[in-house]
């Protein structure tokens, strides 16, 4: 599969054009999705303090739903600009969104891309398009590549604040340097980066390798149940397991936690596609998907209301836990690549 290409110049023309044409002392609101992860919150707190350098000093940071900051990244550089969604500029004059796939990602902030200007940083190649100047790459390991590249057309410097937040993004969403992804020109960012003076060992033990002890357990009792099938995804097999409040409940945890349980279950070699289905309301399922190649779980999700990358996509599912997974190993079978 090709993928649609990047910005054009014309596009990089505009949303640079759309920045400068904002008064340092008018609101600027940043937003990345639901549910943020390291690439949502490292491109959006890295490009405000990007802003900030630039003379900008009224810039608001925010996200919809739940305003928690997921453990790992509590001490992430610029989480000052960060405020909930009840307190973000209701009619700011501009409005920059990061790492959002669909504008239902944005929940009751989509209403604020009615703004004068607004700019869509992103790298899903499911991106429906929506905003008014759209930076777009599917060829980006994470939505910092466009931050970056936005911030030096600006003509704004690394610092180690910037520095740490895009390098959080980049580091989460490639796996640690990982996956496909992760071309020369990734490590020549990183490169960049850590040439800032971050410091990537204090940094990867913090964002991936520190969690409380019930956070083991509860991933523990949730990949002891873990079901493999082997005839799904057209022989390709599957494996899968679920989450539940309850489970959450008694171990005394919040649903972030879980955000990452995909990695072990995806490890599994008996199966390509990996399944973990955690519930977020009384009939609510937040679905990730992972392929290591037999399938584009983007497709799978796209034809549920949900997107993502074609070896990572997500999803929200209804009903009961089973008959979401019924549902998604139907669907493997009519999107095997
Ligand atoms: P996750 O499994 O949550 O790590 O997400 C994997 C990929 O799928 C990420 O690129 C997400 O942006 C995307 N994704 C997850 N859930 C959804 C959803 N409900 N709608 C759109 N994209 C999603
Ligand atoms: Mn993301
Ligand atoms: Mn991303």
């Amino acid at each position: 599969m090709t993928l649609p290409s990047g910005p054009s110049a014309d596009q990089w023309a505009a949303a640079v054009a759309a920045v400068r044409s904002v008064g340092a002392d008018d609101e600027v609101l940043l937003i990345c999705h639901v549910n943020p992860d390291g690439d949502a919150l490292g491109s959006m707190l890295g490009f405000g303090l990007g802003l900030r350098r630039l003379g900008f000093t009224r810039v608001h940071a925010t996200f919809p739903g739940v305003f928690t900051v997921p453990g790992p990244y509590t001490e992430m550089p610029g989480l000052d600009l960060l405020v909930p969604e009840a307190e973000a500029f209701a009619d700011p004059r501009l409005v920059l969104v990061f790492d959002v796939a669909s504008e239902s990602r944005l929940g009751g902030l989509a209403g604020r891309l009615a703004a004068p200007r607004s700019v869509v940083l992103d790298h899903h190649a499911s991106n429906a398009g929506f905003g008014g100047v759209r930076l777009v790459d599917p060829h980006a390991a994470a939505t910092s590549v466009v931050a970056d590249e936005l911030l030096s057309r600006l003509g704004v410097p690394l610092d180690t604040g910037i520095a740490e937040c895009f390098y959080i993004a980049l580091a989460t969403d490639t796996g640690s340097f990982r996956f496909d992804m992760t071309t020369p020109a990734v490590h020549e960012l990183a490169a960049r980066l850590i040439a800032t003076g971050i410091r990537p060992g204090d940094i990867s033990r913090r964002i991936f390798d520190s969690g409380p002890f019930g956070a083991m357990k509860l991933t523990g009792e949730v990949l002891g149940r873990a079901v493999l099938d082997e005839s799904a995804a057209g022989g390709r097999g599957m494996v899968w397991t679920w989450a539940t409040l309850d489970d959450l409940d008694r171990h005394g945890q919040p649903p972030y936690v879980l955000d990452t349980l995909i990695d072990p279950v995806r490890r599994v070699a008996e199966a390509d596609v990996a399944v973990v289905v955690k519930q977020t309301g009384a009939a609510e399922w937040s679905v990730s998907m992972r392929s290591k190649g037999a399938v584009d779980v983007s497709a799978v999700a796209m034809t549920q209301g949900g997107g993502g990358h074609r070896l990572a996509a997500g999803f929200t599912g209804h009903g009961e836990a089973r008959d979401v997974v019924d549902t998604v190993r139907r669907l493997l079978d009519l999107h095997l690549t």
